[in-house]
């Protein structure tokens, strides 16, 4: 398997961005990233995923929508990616637009679910409440621009938060693993998505202008790493296909590369019929050896039907012999900055009763 490095959740000046495609993509190419994904608010642009290419290194644009209904109910924000219609007129109606989506073998992830920004800095939150949805492709369980957000606390600590922004990021929202677990327990197949939200948002205060934050910045701070069957060839359309039946399967992890890289994680399935990859629904069979390689010694949790079924630090490879049915997927935390962050989530590995 191929690992490629998505970016998701960005926003253009289509939208209330402030950078145009071609700046968000020379981003992309100075933080090495494969694919970057711009989903602008309820609008839908054809016609424009490209490749981008500078010093031998290439970047493929891709363009979704993240849709919200502008006159209800603040929030319920819904990523649709490869889908061939225009979803914002019908955002007030959630469950219609994903079953639609799904007909198309398209993708829908409620973004930034939990979101909830400090009331002191008049930071407005878009969580998802309508939780009647289901049959959604995943959640966005950590969201860059939702943890800026968040862990500003007050005015005198704003500061610090764009300097540094890095330094305030701790890991995928703990509501939302735990809604994750929840729906996964439930039975449901379910992703986990890392979102940039990024904006560029530029303020001007006397005669500086602050970005908050740059696209490049977000490219290299937070992605979905994908493992794909072969090497991206270069041709939009079949690409295109490749990525996003990894993505609506959930054959990735969400990975803090801000941190240090996580690029090399694995986490697989060794069975009697064959070897399978996040995301793969298999027959529990006699047993399974999940096999989890991680980058850098860490703090690792593999977590089965909403419980740690097993904890284990400083090891970069363990086998994992399981009998029971249920999910299983991986979180590991790194020390940074004297505290310790949420580094690697991976997808699921579903078991059933064969
Ligand atoms: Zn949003
Ligand atoms: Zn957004």
């Amino acid at each position: 398997m191929e690992e490629i490095t998505v970016n998701l959740h960005n926003h253009s000046d289509i939208s209330d961005g402030t950078g145009n495609y071609y700046e968000i993509a020379q981003a992309g190419l100075n933080a090495k990233i494969d694919v970057l994904i711009i989903t602008d608010h309820n609008v839908v642009v054809r016609g424009k995923d490209s490749y981008y290419y500078r010093e031998g290194n290439k970047l493929l644009l891709l363009i979704g929508e993240e849709i919200n209904d502008p006159i209800g109910v603040p929030g319920n924000h819904l990523i649709i990616l490869n889908s061939s219609r225009e979803y914002a007129s019908a955002a007030s109606d959630p469950q219609t637009v994903i079953d639609s989506v799904n007909k198309e073998g398209g993708i829908t992830i409620l973004a930034h679910p939990f979101e909830n920004a400090k009331k002191q800095l008049h930071m407005k939150s878009f969580p998802w409440s309508d939780w009647s949805a289901h049959d959604f492709s995943g959640l966005e369980i950590y969201n860059f621009m939702s943890q800026f957000k968040c862990g500003v606390t007050n005015f005198f600590s704003l500061p610090g938060h764009y300097l540094r922004p890095i330094n305030f990021q701790m890991g995928a929202d703990e509501n939302t693993l735990a809604k994750w677990d929840e729906l996964l327990s439930m039975g449901y197949r379910v992703s986990g998505f890392a979102g940039s939200d990024s904006h560029r948002f530029q303020k001007k205060v006397g005669p500086k202008t602050f970005k908050i934050f740059d696209y490049e910045l977000t490219c290299r701070a937070l992605n979905n790493h994908v493992y794909i069957p072969k090497p991206l060839v270069g041709d939009v359309e079949e690409d295109k296909k490749v990525i996003y039946a990894a993505l609506r399967n959930g054959c990735f992890f969400v990975g803090a590369d801000m941190i240090t890289s996580t690029a090399g994680f694995s986490f697989r399935a060794d069975t009697e019929t064959g070897i399978y990859y996040s995301g793969a629904r298999i027959p529990i069979g006699n047993s399974a050896t999940l096999k989890i390689r991680i980058p850098e010694k860490s703090i690792c949790r593999l977590i089965s039907n909403g419980k740690v079924y097993k904890q284990w630090e400083s090891v970069q490879s363990v086998p994992i012999t399981i009998t029971e049915p249920g999910y299983y997927r991986v979180e590991c935390y790194l020390p940074y900055k004297n505290k310790l962050r949420g580094w690697i989530y991976s997808n699921p590995i579903y078991f059933f009763k064969g």
